[in-house]
């Protein structure tokens, strides 16, 4: 098998592992892995992002309407170049068999929680033009059961300033099931924190009390 990333032959794993471990095989090579960053040391608490405390964006929104909706948040990678490679090609070459590159770190990390795992859904017409959702798609990858109690309503994201998407209009609607109480967001890529925090919003007012995420991607 080769490298989703860059084709370089991968070392071939005994099958053993994969039979008695469950393991989720590795998709790219040791090089291509070396180029994502893992975020380690002291974050922000709600989002994830390093820094002593909560960061400068997260202390703006715990003086809004949006304060205290995230309990925790915790984020993988850095936005760096090789992250940015990775999602253009996911997302906008429609790679859907990267969807497996994150497969086992995700397991990791959601693999044993207790709340339910709720991604972030995509509009309509962003999916018929995007073909498949990349969350989903990289949670199913990883085996991981999910569940959707929103709809995308807006699309507001765009070229947007900061400040504009910072107060964007509302951008989910609760699409009705029944909310659990304990819930974990997952998204791609965490920019300002608007997205996650739309969603939260409304699955509160829909019954959930605890709300915490997971990104994959800080920028
Ligand atoms: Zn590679
Ligand atoms: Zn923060």
């Amino acid at each position: 098998m080769n490298c989703y990333l860059c084709e370089r032959e991968l070392p071939q794993l005994p099958s053993w592992r994969g039979l008695f471990l469950n393991d989720i095989q590795e998709v790219i090579c040791g090089r291509c892995k070396n180029g994502f960053m893992k975020i380690s040391g002291t974050v922000c608490p709600i989002c994830g992002l390093p820094n002593e405390g909560l960061c400068r964006d997260c202390r703006y929104w715990e003086t809004t309407e949006y304060a205290g909706l995230l309990q925790s948040g915790t984020s993988l990678y850095y936005y760096n170049e090789a992250m940015k490679d990775f999602l253009h090609q996911y997302k906008f070459l429609q790679d859907i068999v990267l969807s497996e590159v994150f497969a086992r770190q995700l397991r990791d990390e959601l693999g044993k929680t207790k709340a339910a795992i709720v991604p972030i859904p995509m509009h309509p017409d962003k999916l018929e033009e995007r073909t498949f959702s990349q969350i989903d798609c990289m949670l199913e990858a990883a085996g991981l059961r999910y569940s959707q109690y929103l709809t995308k309503s807006e699309q507001v994201q765009g070229k947007k300033t900061k400040k504009e998407r910072m107060s964007a209009p509302d951008l989910f609607h609760w699409n009705g099931k029944n909310v659990p109480r304990k819930i974990l967001l997952v998204d791609d890529l965490y920019t300002t924190g608007t997205t996650l925090r739309h969603a939260a919003k409304e699955l509160k007012k829909a019954g959930a009390e605890e709300i915490s995420f997971l990104a994959l991607i800080r920028s």
